[in-house]
């Protein structure tokens, strides 16, 4: 298909991860991957591939420097696909990220209509589950969003900058939503900036791509949230005479002082000045408005689509002893190289949040054991973590595969690794961290020299091993469950 459709509560499947690139801006996991200390087996294998600005987390593997948070609905098990995310927060924690699980239980109770009893028992699964896998609680935080009073807070500032419009042009919404579900979508936005009311800290999203519409909302929200005072603005404005002239009346209109060529230019503040005056975003679409030609505009001020890179720098500069100008910039609309000049040579003050614009990682979703997308309502389709070994075992014995119609056929082609979801099975969970476990099967597949009956076989052992230690692993959560106090109704 040629649209691309993007429901974050829909059962829509991305077909084609590639138009998700081009038509959404999410960029390719496979370059930032030789940055990555230590990779994740996810990420080694593609199955994390997808990203936005997540190399600004990279540079924030210190304990408390950088942030990791999803959020899980509770509206029934939790099965394998959903042990991905897991996964992918589990390991964030441990490489030293302030790590945040949340059940999204008004985001169940208005989206999909569960009762709050059923809320309860799937939270309680989900949370057994994540602890069970690793998460540590005494590092990390659990919390549900209906009793977390800060993130409620939250998210009614956030509110004040959302509009229904908006939520229209990107959710679908109409005149029949309800408003319980626009407030979840907001809940939801608090909950990703959640990790940074404390101290602004760059924040990382582990979603699968259906949920990139909440990630662009929250990014966008991030940048309304926050605001800056100039405190001294150096200029690297390289005027020429026309433009200086202007700026010089923009200043003077403002009640500054003039300035001289030599002097630090006030360069915010007149942009400002002249973006009102002439109706235009940045100071060059000013200029042009008000007849001039701009020779090198270097920077551009007061453009609400901020670049990340610019806000990064800006952040970086921030330094706000000395007042000079209180004046106010929204947001940076800069290119990268000007932002890091502009940097350099720019001192403000931080005022309201100061959020970074969360960044995110997409994985792949896993294709159903018969066929199809991985779906909670179709058991037959998924492993649930909850599932008795044996019954993973037989599901996994009765999956569909990518095998030839005969053993003969299998021999002469190989099998189809790459469309079969046994193999999907082995490199999203069954070889763990074993690289070469996982090739050694795709590798004997489509070779020929691995037969299906005995590559489920022995998937179907492994799945059942996995469940087994899983279950052991989750009863001995329990009481750490218990211990947390999180109103699960225990
Ligand atoms: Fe799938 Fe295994 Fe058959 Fe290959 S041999 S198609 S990996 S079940």
């Amino acid at each position: 298909a040629d649209d691309v459709t993007l429901d974050p509560w829909g059962s829509s499947t991305v077909a084609d991860y590639r138009k998700l690139f081009e038509e959404f801006g999410i960029e390719s996991f496979d370059e930032v991957l030789p940055e990555v200390p230590n990779p994740h087996y996810l990420m080694r294998r593609g199955v994390i591939f997808g990203h936005r600005d997540y190399p600004r987390v990279l540079d924030g593997f210190e304990p408390g420097d950088a942030a990791v948070l999803s959020g899980f609905m509770p509206t029934g098990d939790p099965h394998i696909g959903h042990k991905l995310v897991f996964d992918e927060i589990i390991w964030h924690q441990q490489q030293g990220a302030d790590a945040y699980g949340l059940i999204a239980d008004l985001e169940a109770h208005s989206a999909r209509g569960l009762d709050w009893d059923k809320i309860d028992e799937h939270a309680r699964d989900y949370l057994l589950s994540l602890l069970a896998l690793g998460f540590d609680p005494e590092e990390g935080e659990l919390y549900r969003q209906s009793t977390n009073r800060t993130v409620q807070d939250l998210a009614f500032e956030l509110g004040i900058e959302t509009n229904i419009s908006e939520l229209q042009s990107i959710y679908g919404f109409d005149g029949e939503t309800d408003v319980s579900h626009m407030q979840s979508v907001v809940t939801q936005m608090a909950d990703i900036l959640y990790p940074q009311l404390e101290e602004p800290k760059p924040t990382v999203i582990p979603v699968g791509p259906d949920q990139d519409p909440h990630v662009r909302l929250a990014r966008d929200l991030a940048a309304r949230m926050r605001s800056f005072k100039v405190t001294e603005a150096y200029a690297s404005f390289e005027t020429n005479a026309a433009e200086h002239a202007l700026i010089e009346d923009a200043y003077e209109a403002l009640g500054g002082e003039s300035t001289s060529d030599s002097d630090p230019i006030r360069c915010v503040a007149a942009a400002e000045w002249l973006s009102e005056h002439h109706d235009a975003p940045n100071v060059e679409e000013s200029l042009r408005a008000a007849g001039k030609e701009p020779l090198r505009p270097r920077v551009r001020f007061l453009d609400r689509n901020a670049t990340e890179e610019a806000f990064t720098a800006l952040i970086e500069a921030i330094d706000g002893e000395k007042r000079v100008y209180e004046g106010h910039i929204d947001v940076f609309d800069s290119s990268r190289e000007d932002a890091a000049a502009l940097a350099r040579e720019i001192e403000v003050e931080h005022e309201g949040y100061g959020f970074y614009p969360p960044s995110s990682i997409y994985h792949r979703f896993m294709t159903g054991l018969t066929g199809g997308k991985m779906s909670s309502s179709i058991p037959s389709s998924h492993i649930s973590l909850l599932d008795d070994p044996e019954d993973g075992y037989e599901k996994v014995k009765a999956a569909t595969t990518g095998g030839r119609e005969t053993a003969e056929r299998q021999r002469e082609l190989g099998g189809e690794a790459d469309k079969c979801p046994v193999y999907e099975l082995y490199a999203y969970l069954l070889a763990a961290d074993d690289d070469e476990f996982a090739k050694m099967v795709y590798d004997e597949c489509v070779g020929g020299e691995r037969l299906c009956g005995d590559c489920k076989e022995q998937a179907a052992q492994l799945m059942q091993e996995f469940l087994r230690e899983h279950q052991e692993k989750r009863e001995e959560a329990k009481a750490v469950l218990e211990s947390l106090d999180l109103d699960l109704g225990l």
